[in-house]
């Protein structure tokens, strides 16, 4: 008992997961580095989006710990420029996870490193007000993330069970960018229920009606992960995670209409689990969407084929019949 409580001290002062990657800093229109941190925290309070497990990360954590474990992670941290991600599994402007402060703490490690250029932390719209993001206001950009998922209320409430409407979207979004900082929208490509075409129409629509509160749209490829709703339904094979050409079939579509950053990190790509193809064109579409990420250039998807974009292709003309069936 004594030693699993001090080994559980000892996880509660280093973060869930802390990596070194490139980022497309919008700002400078080019690729630099991005520390991207996720803090071990109390978690998300709402718990009850149909496909997020997030809340198996979270600890009783104090906000000391939380403070070493972002001091932890700057140890990643590059000698040149980088972008500063902070995420904790739930919302950075949630009292319950992060006191203000911890927050007002943060923002000094933050000034601190003059290399940090960009800092970019994400919430639920309900905990933004003008206080709090004022409060956060470092020295360089800030951008606060928001989970959308959809601009079709009816697919966020019944569907993604997210507990707030696009009206409540649209407000803290007007917030954010009258206290100077920048939105960055999570649109969800295929949640529950959703065929794989309307899927890729909805997340269409949706960047277009999220583009002028936002500078960056992250296009969040469905995963099931454990101990789900979505994952029961995967098992009882009424989901199917999306194809990759969908994504690029999506990304494509909205950079072309829109002057916005879009990215998407194809988490758990190629796997059964994650957004797929056929297995072997996997491998190939991951790498041209992390490579469109740094650069913006839709040129990366030119000529890329497989025999299973057929398959793809007939899925989206008989999809209305099939309502998402489990083909392949
Ligand atoms: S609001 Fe975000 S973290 Fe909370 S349950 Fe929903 S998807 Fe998960
Ligand atoms: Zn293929």
């Amino acid at each position: 008992m004594v030693k699993r409580k001090i080994m559980n001290t000892q996880k509660n002062k280093v973060p869930v997961a802390s990596w070194l990657d490139y980022d497309f800093f919008k700002e400078e229109q080019k690729a630099i580095k991005c520390l991207t941190v996720i803090l071990r925290t109390a978690g998300c309070y709402w718990r009850k989006c149909t496909m997020c497990g997030f809340w198996q990360e979270s600890a009783d954590v104090t906000q000391t710990d939380i403070l070493d474990q972002l001091e932890y992670s700057f140890k990643k941290s590059p000698d040149e420029d980088f972008i500063l991600k902070i995420f904790t599994s739930g919302s950075f402007f949630d009292e319950r996870g992060l006191s203000s402060d911890t927050r007002r703490e943060i923002v000094r490690m933050v000034n601190k490193r003059k290399e940090i250029k960009k800092l970019v932390v994400e919430t639920r719209s309900e905990f933004i007000n003008t206080e709090k993001v004022t409060e956060l206001n470092t020295d360089e950009h800030l951008e606060i993330a928001i989970g959308l998922e959809t601009t079709d209320d009816f697919i966020r409430s019944k569907y993604i069970n997210k507990g707030f409407s696009f009206n409540d979207y649209k407000n803290a979004a007007k917030i954010v960018n009258e206290c100077g900082a920048t939105v960055k929208t999570y649109l969800l490509l295929k949640p529950p229920f959703v065929s794989e075409k309307r899927a890729i129409e909805d997340v269409i629509k949706s960047a277009e009606l999220v583009s002028p509160y936002s500078s960056t749209i992250s296009l969040n490829l469905c995963n099931v992960q454990k101990y789900t709703r979505l994952e029961d339904l995967w098992k009882k094979k009424y989901y199917r995670p999306p194809w990759l050409w969908s994504a690029v079939e999506a990304i494509k579509e909205i950079k072309k209409r829109r002057e916005v950053v879009v990215m998407s990190d194809p988490v758990g790509a190629g796997h059964i689990r994650g957004p797929h193809n056929c297995g072997s064109c996997d491998s190939m579409m991951k790498a041209a969407i992390k490579r469109f990420n740094v650069t913006q250039d839709l040129s990366v998807f030119d000529g890329m084929d497989c025999e299973c974009k057929d398959v793809w292709l007939a899925l989206l003309r008989f999809d209305d019949l099939l309502f998402g069936s489990d083909l392949v």
